[in-house]
């Protein structure tokens, strides 16, 4: 039988796309080189949007006339993380390095859910790196998911297998008869909390326990409340750390953290989604004592550290347990010790996806061709950022500082009356006027500018703009007050 013409989706004359290919690239570098002269966002018009409404393609479009569409209707309209006046959120920016990865990555489009291929080493090493960076021992497992969301709810999820035994996997969580909880500081990404509902809990489960002036779990309430719940019946089983919490970046204290898990026997589990990366900075790290101690750690490679979204990781000390909380025989994913379906444990056995992406290529370059101490810069870069930032808000009257400064993000606003309200429509006029773009957030029942300092392409002047920039809008507004909401 012949086959049909169209029955590949490779090109009938390679030449050709490989002219395309290169333009596209050569797009994308002068994109990324050519950042600072764009607006950090700007709002797509109605056009635009609509342009995103058709029905689906039934005949192919010549792939040059899709790319120029990219290049105007897509191109233009991002959230801007890449962009150096991006200070919203927790956002990485993405490198020249690891774009190129990712186009070796998909011109593989290696499954890393197991069998015998050199990518999956790839993952291994990453491992390595990262049981090293964390001090954890080689039992340690660890797996690239999409992000520390993921990553904290696998987290979760082994330390209820550890408490309940591997039982648990087949009967459920009624049939245990027990009632868990866990323990996680009021300041814990929203995300600790769906982690436990995902896991069949509820999130009644997660007991949200006060922190100190400094942002940092309270670990006398914390034992008070594990005491509390021990004599009401109930099974604690996960203490779950900040390292750099999200709005304000203040890191708990994992030592006494981790002291209070050995004696309680439980779990202690530490959300690093961006610092505990910080272990790169040689300045930062020692901040992070205790992270050493932890049962698991939650990070992304995303955030802190420019790699491409999304990578996110899981490293577990007890790789074991981690292992069997997740793998199940079945036929067809049989195992040998030879042949395509030797080199297990899969990466699939530890974690809810079987098909999975070669996250761990464009890491691995990264790491490589700019080495740790290059990303620990960066690190560090921000932090210095944050603390000038922090000196000019101090010796500014009409700014005020609105929670202390640990890491890379400042939280301030603009004095005056119904500053929330202000500072709200400040932080709204920034991110239009495409020069800066800062994030709000509620500190202390108050509405505060937040700047994140994760983009390695943010400099000092990218801060004079932000400190002029909502000095001049604050001023704008006692002249013409912005239009209260009703
Ligand atoms: C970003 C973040 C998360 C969530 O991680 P994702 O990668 O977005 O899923 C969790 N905790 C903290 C502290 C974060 O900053």
């Amino acid at each position: 039988m012949q086959d049909k013409p169209y029955s590949s989706l490779d090109p009938t004359d390679w030449n050709e796309l490989r002219a395309q290919g290169h333009r596209m690239l050569d797009d994308m570098f002068d994109h990324m080189a050519g950042l600072r002269q764009k607006p950090v966002w700007q709002p797509a018009p109605q056009e635009v949007r609509d342009a995103f409404r058709e029905p689906l393609p039934r005949q192919p479009t010549p792939l040059a006339e899709v790319h120029a569409r990219f290049l105007d209707e897509i191109l233009p309209y991002g959230i801007g993380n890449a962009h150096p006046g991006f200070m919203g959120w927790v956002q990485g920016g993405g490198t020249a390095v690891g774009m190129l990865a990712e186009m070796l990555a998909a011109g593989l489009n290696a499954n890393l859910g197991g069998r015998d291929q050199i990518p999956v080493e790839v993952e291994r090493q990453v491992l390595h790196w990262v049981r090293e960076l964390f001090g954890f021992p080689d039992e340690a497992s660890g797996l690239f998911v999409t992000g520390s969301s993921m990553a904290n709810m696998i987290a979760v999820l082994v330390a209820r297998t550890g408490a309940l035994g591997t039982g648990v996997r087949k009967t459920g969580l009624a049939a245990s008869g027990r009632r868990l909880t866990a323990y996680a500081s009021v300041a814990a990404h929203q995300c600790v909390s769906q982690a436990v509902d995902l896991c069949g809990l509820g999130t009644d489960a997660l007991r949200l326990i006060p922190v100190d002036a400094l942002g940092r779990m309270d670990t006398v309430a914390l034992e008070a409340a594990i005491a509390h719940d021990r004599r009401q019946g109930f099974t604690p089983f996960i203490i779950v750390g900040s390292a750099g919490t999200v709005d304000i970046g203040a890191i708990d204290p994992l030592p006494a953290l981790a002291d209070i898990a050995a004696r309680e026997g439980l779990w202690f589990h530490v959300d690093g989604a961006y610092g505990a990366l910080a272990m790169l900075s040689p300045e930062i790290a020692p901040r992070l004592a205790g992270l050493e101690r932890a049962d698991s750690i939650a990070f992304d490679f995303h955030k802190w550290a420019q790699v491409q979204y999304d990578a996110g990781f899981i490293l577990v000390r007890d790789g074991r347990l981690h292992h069997d909380s997740f793998a199940s025989p079945a036929a067809y994913l049989a195992r040998e010790t030879r042949g395509m379906a030797a080199n297990s444990p899969w990466l699939s056995d530890f974690g809810p996806d079987l098909s999975r992406g070669f996250r761990a290529l464009k890491t691995w370059f990264a790491i490589q061709a700019y080495g740790s101490e290059r990303l620990g810069e960066v690190i560090s870069h921000g932090c210095r950022l944050a603390q000038d930032l922090k000196q000019r808000i101090e010796s500014e009257p009409r700014l005020e500082l609105l929670a202390p400064v640990g890491l890379n993000i400042v939280c301030f606003g603009y004095r005056c009356e119904e500053a929330d309200e202000v500072n709200r429509e400040i932080v709204i006029a920034l991110q239009e006027s495409g020069l800066v773009a800062p994030s709000t957030t509620i500190v202390n029942g108050r509405l505060a500018i937040r700047a994140a300092l994760f983009n390695h392409r943010t400099r000092q002047q990218d801060i004079d703009t932000l400190v002029e920039a909502v000095l001049h809008r604050g001023q704008q507004n006692e002249a013409a007050p912005v239009r209260r909401r009703a």
